[in-house]
């Protein structure tokens, strides 16, 4: 895992330090004295993290950090601010100028490798869901343009998992403001609990009586309904091992006792601000997804579906000897329906038929929306004949019944023109067949239309 880090500091020493530091994990390191240099080298450059001082003469870390936060071109790159350890409020402040976590002066290594592997992780991960997302089209970018919103608008739902009931009292009132708190002091009980409720963070406790904690961290990892939620592990102080184990694992980030109630609260934001905005990416991703191979009006595949697929299902039908067939329909007068009945009245008459042909094939039919009024449905294992058949009940069940138009109310009478065609031994890829398929169909428009032919053998 290698990227480009941004080390900000006004003091050389603390730069240095940094550098050497990322150098020796084969981190490729750039620095900056202060804030305008470290926002025209983000403009300019490539940058996958930034570590960021707040004291600095000139703006301040806070506002650098606000500036990168407000710039589309530099709002995704992960920023670090390095606060100091009787600063509190500082983190607080921080997370509210955008800043997606911090460390505090002097900065310990593993604290320091754990947020920025976690961070360029996340990073990584979400640049490839929102570039996937972004070049597919229609969706709501907007929700993948701000990934950090400041503060947590609702509190997260967070299943503490601790024993002892001091502790429990103590964490649940540090994070009473930020969260909803379910506790549960059995690790089993809580495994099941975790599946079973919508969380956004779960605090482990490394304290757990007879029970291994590692265990219950990679539990959670290997369910399949609790992998995507993040796990803050509560360590004793001298269980650096355990936290290392612990990361390995995949959990995303740790806090040893004694609890500083700010740091809790600050970190447990952090981990569900970033999951609200990863959830967010993967479901804007799926919706892309669909958007990219259905057709917005009838939910029927699409073109560019029909497209990739239909070679497949030819070279399969090949490999396999099974006969393949296709069909192409096409709205008779289409033209003066729109006119008769409105765009809106055509738009309805649209989505009426998809149903219909829907309706007149098999489950194991491809159906598209071709292009206009044009649809075709691919039949897999299915003959000339059969298709045929097909057709014949589909072009049926069109004209046996009058279209309701719900945008007016009124009924429109609507006939199609089919054509058939089957997969022969010397066509060469799905094009050739649909060609036929649509020789065919001219051929039904010019006998006089609301009729089906099939490819002359
Ligand atoms: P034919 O019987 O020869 O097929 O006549 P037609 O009028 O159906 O022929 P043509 O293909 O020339 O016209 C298709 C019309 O379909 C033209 C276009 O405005 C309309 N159309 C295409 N897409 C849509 C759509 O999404 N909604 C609506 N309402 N109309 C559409
Ligand atoms: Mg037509
Ligand atoms: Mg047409």
């Amino acid at each position: 895992m290698t990227a480009r880090i941004l080390v900000v500091d006004d003091i050389p020493a603390n730069v240095k330090l940094l550098e050497a530091r990322l150098m020796a994990e084969y981190f490729d390191v750039l620095t900056a004295a202060d804030g305008m240099t470290a926002l025209s080298i983000c403009d300019q450059t490539h940058v996958d993290l930034i570590l960021l001082d707040i004291m600095m003469p000139g703006i301040d870390g806070f506002e650098v950090c606000e500036r990168l936060k407000k710039n589309p071109k530099t709002a995704h790159i992960p920023v670090v601010m390095v606060t100091a350890l009787d600063q509190p409020a500082d983190r607080v402040r921080g997370l509210k100028a955008g800043a997606d976590d911090f460390l505090t002066k002097p900065v310990n290594d593993l604290q320091l490798m754990t947020r920025v592997k976690s961070l360029i992780r996340f990073k990584a991960l979400s640049d490839e869901l929102r570039v996937r997302a972004e070049s597919a089209r229609d969706l709501d970018t907007s929700a993948l343009l701000a990934p950090h919103d400041g503060t947590l608008d609702e509190p997260g739902l967070v299943l503490l998992v601790e024993g002892r009931a001091n502790a429990q009292e103590r964490m649940n009132r540090a994070l009473k403001d930020v969260a909803m708190t379910t506790v549960i002091g059995d690790p089993q009980a809580a495994l099941f609990e975790a599946a079973e409720k919508p969380y956004e963070l779960i605090v482990v406790s490394s304290a757990l009586e007879d029970y291994d904690p590692l265990r219950l961290c990679s539990q959670l990892r290997s369910l399949e309904r609790t992998r995507f939620i993040p796990v803050l592990m509560v360590a004793e102080q001298g269980e650096e091992d355990l936290v290392i184990r612990a990361l390995e694992l995949g959990v995303n980030d740790y806090l040893v006792r004694p609890l500083d109630p700010n740091e809790l609260v600050a970190r447990s934001i952090t981990q569900i601000r970033r999951k609200r905005y990863a959830d967010c990416l993967r479901s804007s991703l799926t919706r892309s997804v669909e958007f990219a191979v259905t057709d917005a009006l009838t939910g029927l595949n699409n073109r560019r579906y029909l497209d990739t697929h239909l070679n497949t299902l030819v070279e399969r039908s090949g490999k396999r000897g099974r006969p393949l067939s296709v069909l192409i329909t096409d709205i008779d007068h289409f033209k003066t329906i729109n006119d008769v009945h409105g765009h809106e009245g055509g738009d309805d008459i649209l989505r009426e038929f998809a149903r219909r042909v829907r309706g007149a094939v098999r489950g194991a039919d491809l159906a598209c929306r071709y292009g206009g009024e044009e649809f075709v449905v691919v039949m897999p294992d299915t003959t000339l004949e059969i298709a045929s058949q097909v057709a014949e009940r589909l072009r049926d069940a069109v004209a046996a019944a009058p279209f309701k138009v719900s945008a007016t109310g009124a009924r429109a009478q609507v006939t199609t023109s089919v054509g058939v065609a089957m997969l022969e031994a010397d066509d060469q890829d799905g094009a050739s067949l649909l060609r036929r398929a649509d020789q065919a169909l001219y051929q039904a428009k010019t006998d006089g239309r609301n009729r089906v032919v099939g490819e002359a053998a």
